[in-house]
């Protein structure tokens, strides 16, 4: 916030106004705040311009469950290899996926480049513009059909995510807690969005939520809607939004089987494409179970039979809806065909350790392989 919006700000303070109910002077407010404070980002054009909604759709799909800092450099990665839509469904699902390595969530890559071929194929390379439309493609759901339809086209549409969500259940006091709350703060939302500059309101809402209504201690003093708001008029700030009682996340157990050539070559094996980190590469292991697989039983899933040696310690990797610790086993095999591999073969590959870093390896899957090779 500037000086001059500061000085505002604690004027109202000092003179004690009371409360104003939210409504469309609450948004001028923040639009003016918006023009002054917003966020520099890299898909961003400034306000009051439409935005490209390529970009606009390629950062909204990286942003789920991702801070805007991890996504930067993936962003600007991806425009400078992939400038437009048609370029981007032109290139090869694998390297989409390795260029995405790290960003976690790999379905959304899958999704991604699914998204891509739709709009190429079905709309000549031009997203459509209706929220109805855009949900009906791969991997938008309701939140970036909405973000895409009120940035990219100025459509009256609201996109409700973790900040809109905290700001709006703050300036309303909605105290039913989540997520049973969230119909209601969705409703709340869209009383608020404005017929024009629909975008700019949903990324002002973005960045209030980011940058002053913070999940913990906002900044409610330099708040440019701190009058409207009725947590902070009832001393409830830091308490909204309510949570409802978290379900326990679960453990699974596995073994990993970390083999190694003679010459330094890795075996890696493609994953399934339906699933959990679908169609990534990963270190062959057990299935991911309640238990630790016996020794016996987990030789089943072995890639080669020879002599497996444990690593000391485990791997432990937090999923959204569990955690895994993983043993690996590690074995060196000579580099003829002195060894057999077994059924699965045609899924997997020899990977040098200096060409590691350009494969489509999920996260869990380097923290096995630089656990099991950690002394070598
Ligand atoms: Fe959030 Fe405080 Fe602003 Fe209310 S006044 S919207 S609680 S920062």
């Amino acid at each position: 916030m500037g000086a001059a919006q500061e000085n505002v700000a604690l004027r109202r303070r000092q003179q004690q106004l009371p409360l104003r109910p939210a409504g469309p002077l609450t948004v001028k407010s923040l639009l003016a705040w918006y023009e002054a404070e917003r966020r520099d980002l890299p898909w961003r054009y400034g306000p009051r311009k439409a935005a490209d909604p390529y970009k606009v759709w390629l950062s909204e799909i990286m942003l789920q469950q991702t801070t805007v800092k991890a996504v930067v450099p993936y962003f600007q990665k991806f425009v400078a290899r992939w400038p437009t839509i048609a370029a981007l469904a032109a290139a090869p699902l694998e390297e989409v996926l390795q260029q995405w390595a790290g960003l976690g969530y790999y379905s959304r890559a899958r999704n991604l480049k699914a998204c891509a071929d739709a709009v190429v194929r079905d709309f000549g390379g031009v997203f459509p513009r209706a929220e109805e439309e855009l949900l009906r493609l791969p991997g938008i759901g309701p939140y970036t059909a909405a973000a895409i339809a009120a940035i990219a086209f100025g459509e009256k549409a609201t996109p409700v995510d973790g900040n809109v969500e905290r700001v709006v259940s703050r300036l309303f006091a909605v105290k039913q807690p989540l997520p049973g709350a969230k119909p209601e703060i969705k409703r709340l939302a869209a009383t608020l969005t404005p017929q024009r500059r629909a975008g700019d309101f949903a990324q002002a809402m973005m960045d209030l939520g980011a940058e002053i209504c913070t999940p913990k201690r906002p900044s409610c003093l330099v708040c440019p809607i701190q009058q409207d708001c009725a947590a902070s008029a009832q001393n409830l700030a830091e308490l909204l939004p309510l949570k409802g009682a978290k379900a326990a996340r679960p453990t699974r157990h596995g073994i990993a089987f970390l083999v190694q050539r003679e010459d330094g070559a890795v075996l890696l094996r493609q994953r399934p494409e339906a699933g959990l980190l679908g169609g990534m590469l990963e270190v062959p292991s057990t299935p991911w179970g309640e238990k630790v697989p016996a020794r016996t039983e987990a030789m089943r899933s072995a890639p080669v039979t020879t002599s497996w040696v444990p690593v000391p310690g485990a791997v432990v990797h937090v999923f959204t809806h569990f955690r895994l610790e993983l043993v690996v086993y590690r074995a060196l095999v000579p580099l003829d065909a002195g060894f057999t591999l077994w059924a699965e073969q045609e899924r997997c590959r020899w990977v040098q350790r200096r060409d590691l870093h350009a494969q489509a390896l999920p996260s869990v899957m380097k923290k096995i392989i630089t656990h099991g090779l950690a002394d070598n």
